[in-house]
C-alpha cells in the first residue's frame, strides 16, 4: 500500500524552523484567529476573558492594537500586545524603555523562560499560550506555516515537474485528490476550532469574509468581521442600517462632501446620516486605513464590492438560508444564494468616486461562488467526511486562478493543470503541495521531499 500524501507531508514537510518552537508570525497569526482558549489564564493565574484581540499592526510597534478583554471583577481593560517566542524577549528588545509600547497590556509567548521568576513583576499581564490552544499544534503550524501574501509571483518549473507529469493520469489525480483531502481536513480543523470558540454561525461569517477578502485582503476582511459579528447585522433590518456600520468600521465610507460624483453622493448621504449615530460605540473597532491594498486588485472585486455582498448576506431574511444550506452541505442553494446578491448601486460601480463598470457584474462572480464551497460550505457542513468527498465529486472548479497559475507552472511547468485532472479537489490539491513544499522557501526545491515520494508512488 503506497503512503498516503497526508502522511508524507506530516512526516516532511519542509518546516519555517526546526524544533518545538513555533516562530513569532504563527503565533501571531494564532492570536489574530482567537484560536486560543477563552477566558485565558495568566501566569500570575488570574483568568481573563479576551473581548478583541486587537487590530494586526505590520508596522513598528506592538503587534496588536486596541485589543480588548474582561478582567474577572468585570472590567473591561483595553491597549496594545506584543507577542513572543520567549518571555525574555521583552526584555532582549528592549520594550520596556521604548514609548511605543506604553500601551502594551498583554503580553503573549509561547511559554515562559525558566528565568523569568526571576524578572521583576510586570504590570503587563503575561500569557503563556503553550497550554492554551484552541486547536492541534501541529495542524495550526501546518496551516499558518505560508500565508497567501507570501506568494511569489514569476514562478517558475520546480524539480519534480517531470516526475508529476510522467505519472499516469489517474495516480496523478489520486496524489492530487489526496492533497486535496488533507487540504479538506485542514480547513475542518479549524473551522470546528472556530465554531468552538465564536458559534456557528460567526465562524461562517468568518469565513465568508475571508473568501470575499482574495488574498490581498484577506485579513483586513476578517478583522472587519470579528469587529461586527454577524450577531450585530442580522437585527438591522434595512440594509443601508447594515452597509453603514460594515463601511463606517472598515474606515472605508466615502466623504461625500470631497466626492464630486453625484451618482454616488445620495447614497453616501444616506450612509453617513445612519453612520453619525453610532459611530461613537464603534470608534475603538474601526480599521486603520493602511490595512486595506486598494489598488492591487480589478475594479470587480474592490473591496468596496465585496462588502457590499457581505451587506446583501446579513440580512435576516437570507442569513438563515445560507446556513441552513451550509449545515445541509446543500451546494446548489448555497450557490443560488450566493449568485443572486446585488446592490442597486455596487452592481454598476467600482468606487465611491462613481466610476461605472462597463457592464451590469455580480458581486460575487462564479468563480469566486465556487472557490466559497470549498472554503466555507466544505468545512463547516454537517455532512459526513465520506458524503462530504461524494458532494465535491459533482462540484465545478473554480477560484484562485492567479494562484492555481502560479501553483502548475511550477509543478507541472504548464501555466494550467493537465485536463485530466480538473476536478475540485485535485485543484485544490494543487495549491496545498505548493502551500506545503514550494513555498516554505526561497530555495525549496534543493531540500524537498516531493520527488521522493513520487518515486514511492
Ligand atoms: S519545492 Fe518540491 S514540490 Fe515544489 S516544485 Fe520543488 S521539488 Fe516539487
Amino acid at each position: 500500500m503506497p503512503i498516503t500524501y497526508r502522511k508524507w507531508v506530516k512526516g516532511h514537510g519542509l518546516r519555517e524552523e526546526p524544533g518545538p518552537i513555533l516562530s513569532e508570525s504563527i503565533l501571531q497569526r494564532i492570536w489574530f484567529e482567537f484560536l486560543v482558549q477563552n477566558p485565558l489564564t495568566t501566569l500570575q493565574g488570574e483568568l481573563i476573558t479576551l473581548k478583541h484581540p486587537g487590530i494586526w499592526n505590520h508596522r513598528p510597534g506592538p503587534d496588536f492594537l486596541r485589543a480588548s478583554f474582561l478582567t474577572p471583577d468585570g472590567r473591561t481593560l483595553s491597549g496594545d500586545v506584543e507577542i513572543h517566542r520567549h518571555s525574555s524577549d521583552w526584555d532582549a528588545h528592549g520594550h520596556g524603555t521604548d514609548p511605543a509600547y506604553q500601551n502594551v497590556v498583554l503580553h503573549v509567548f509561547w511559554q515562559a523562560d525558566p528565568s523569568l521568576s526571576d524578572l521583576t513583576p510586570s504590570p503587563i499581564r503575561q500569557i503563556a499560550l503553550a497550554h492554551q490552544l484552541a486547536a492541534p499544534l501541529t495542524e495550526l503550524i501546518s496551516l499558518f506555516r505560508a500565508s497567501p501574501t507570501e506568494i511569489h509571483s514569476g514562478e517558475k518549473p520546480g524539480r519534480c515537474h517531470t516526475a508529476l507529469l510522467s505519472l499516469q493520469p489517474e495516480e496523478l489525480q489520486k496524489v492530487l485528490e489526496e492533497a486535496g483531502s488533507h487540504r479538506l481536513q485542514q480547513r475542518r480543523i479549524l473551522s470546528t476550532a472556530r465554531v468552538s470558540a465564536h458559534g456557528f454561525d460567526q465562524a461562517i461569517w468568518l469565513a465568508l469574509a475571508e473568501g470575499l477578502g482574495f488574498s490581498e485582503n484577506r485579513e483586513a476582511f476578517a478583522t472587519l468581521a470579528r469587529a461586527v459579528p454577524i450577531q450585530n447585522l442580522l437585527p438591522l433590518s434595512h440594509s443601508s442600517l447594515r452597509a453603514s456600520l460594515l463601511y463606517g468600521v472598515a474606515g472605508l465610507l466615502g466623504d461625500p462632501t470631497t466626492n464630486t460624483t453625484p451618482r454616488a453622493q445620495p447614497f453616501l448621504k444616506e450612509l453617513w446620516g445612519h453612520w453619525w449615530k453610532i459611530r461613537s460605540s464603534w470608534n475603538e473597532q474601526i480599521l486603520p486605513s493602511p490595512l486595506w491594498k486598494m489598488g492591487s486588485t480589478r475594479p470587480n472585486n474592490s473591496p468596496l464590492r465585496r462588502i457590499a455582498a457581505l451587506t446583501h448576506l446579513s440580512s435576516a431574511q437570507i442569513w438563515p438560508r445560507l446556513v441552513e444550506s451550509i449545515r445541509q452541505g446543500d451546494s446548489h442553494t448555497f450557490l443560488q444564494i450566493l449568485k443572486s446578491v446585488s446592490d442597486p448601486f455596487w452592481d454598476h460601480h467600482a468606487g465611491w468616486d462613481g466610476r461605472i463598470l462597463p457592464n451590469r457584474c455580480r458581486l460575487i462572480g462564479l468563480e469566486r461562488a465556487h472557490a466559497l464551497l470549498f472554503q466555507v460550505l466544505a468545512p463547516l457542513t454537517e455532512r459526513s467526511g465520506s458524503e462530504l468527498h461524494k458532494i465535491i465529486s459533482t462540484w465545478p472548479v473554480g477560484g484562485d486562478a492567479g494562484l492555481i497559475r502560479s501553483a502548475s507552472i511550477r509543478l507541472f511547468g504548464l501555466p494550467f493543470p493537465p485536463p485530466e485532472i480538473r476536478s475540485h479537489l485535485a485543484r485544490e490539491g494543487l495549491l496545498q503541495i505548493y502551500k506545503d513544499f514550494c513555498r516554505s522557501k526561497a530555495d525549496a526545491c534543493q531540500q524537498c521531499s516531493m520527488p521522493e515520494f513520487l518515486k514511492q508512488r
